[in-house]
């Protein structure tokens, strides 16, 4: 029994000796599976217990028991200070100053196109006007022959539309979200249709087989083409500049009965002639009209009592002018070293 006991305050005093010796936590626990584990040295001397009278061997056992008592109470001071340690030195390592500067990411832009989109819907929004949008593959029907476009027309050129099956093609022009509206709502209508339309066209610095349109329509009582003069007149001051003048040329669509092709003084010389507006001292923004009646009641709306103006605007060539960018397919190739102008 003196054996046992000798051997119990040994453990302990070698035991007290190593921990403080310990530094770490990963060490702390090696120490604990040493001496206290399930094949630890203290497990290993309690196994003498067997050899013990009955009468010696609570006494050994509330020894030993004290012993694993007062090594576990000492163990876990011991974590809880090597833990704080730990802690501290963890955040020491890590500190951040404050005073660097912030490592952030590239943020990217809108795209130019984007942003003349958004800037002409913006005024039109502002004008009381809501934004509509269709399918970019769409019926015959709505492409053609609901804006007076019967097969055979000699407007109606085959040849430049993407035809997908006999009824079916990629859109030439926005017009066909104006039909769905007219179509689906009553009177009064004011809306722009921003979108992308496609034609066969071969891409060079000018043309691109996609590109980018915004339409607008106005249908209510009594709308004039003073309505649409004025509104149009408003909408170029806004977007060209204040001292902006438009100028109407008679056209013809088959779609709006009178129909003009519209024409701003240039942003460049206002009127005198220069290299952008090619010495004519007028630039052509868009083409516009008054909805022909026969579009009116093709989609239920009573001519008779109901008219309406619409107008449409290539995004493309009021971007390059804005811009100054003289090749289109610059627009599509994104080359971040271009991109990166328009932040
Ligand atoms: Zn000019």
């Amino acid at each position: 029994m003196l054996d046992l006991k000798e051997s119990l305050s040994a453990i302990h005093s070698t035991f007290m000796d190593q921990l403080n010796l310990v530094s770490s936590s990963s060490e702390a626990e090696n120490l604990r599976v040493r001496f206290l584990g399930k094949k630890g040295e203290l497990t290993a001397v309690l196994r003498g217990m067997s050899s013990l009278t009955p009468e010696e061997r609570p006494v050994v056992g509330q020894l030993a028991n004290d012993v694993r008592e007062a090594m576990e109470t000492s163990l876990s001071e011991a974590m809880l200070v090597i833990i704080e340690k730990e802690k501290a030195a963890r955040l020491n390592e890590q500190k951040i100053d404050i005073t660097l500067p912030p490592v952030t990411g590239e943020l990217g832009s809108r795209h130019p196109l984007y942003k003349v989109i958004d800037e002409i819907c913006g005024i039109f929004l502002g004008l009381g006007y809501t934004i509509a949008e269709g399918p970019e593959i769409e019926y015959d029907e709505y492409a053609f022959e609901r804006l007076r476009l019967p097969k055979g027309h000699p407007a109606r050129d085959t040849q430049d539309t993407f035809y997908i099956s006999e009824n079916i093609l990629l859109r030439p022009q926005t017009s066909p979200v104006q039909v769905r509206v007219m179509e689906k709502s009553k009177p009064p209508i004011k809306i722009v249709c921003p979108g992308k339309v496609y034609r066969a066209d071969t891409l060079d610095s000018t043309h691109s087989p996609i590109f980018h349109q915004i339409e607008g329509l106005v249908v209510d009582y009594k709308v004039t083409m003073g309505d649409l003069i004025g509104s149009l007149q408003l909408f170029c001051k806004k977007l060209f500049g204040e001292d902006t003048k438009i100028r109407l040329r008679p056209h013809h669509f088959p779609f709006t009965e009178p129909s003009c092709e519209v024409d701003i003084s240039c942003w460049g010389c206002g009127g005198k002639g220069c290299r952008i507006c090619k010495s004519e001292g007028w630039i052509e923004v868009l083409g516009a009209g008054m909805v022909h009646p026969e579009v009116l009641s093709g989609c239920g709306i009573d001519p008779e009592i109901y008219s309406g103006f619409a107008f449409g605007i290539g995004v493309e060539r009021t971007a390059m002018g804005r811009f100054g960018i003289d090749d289109i397919r610059l627009l599509y190739e994104n080359d971040v070293r271009f991109l990166r102008q328009f932040r």
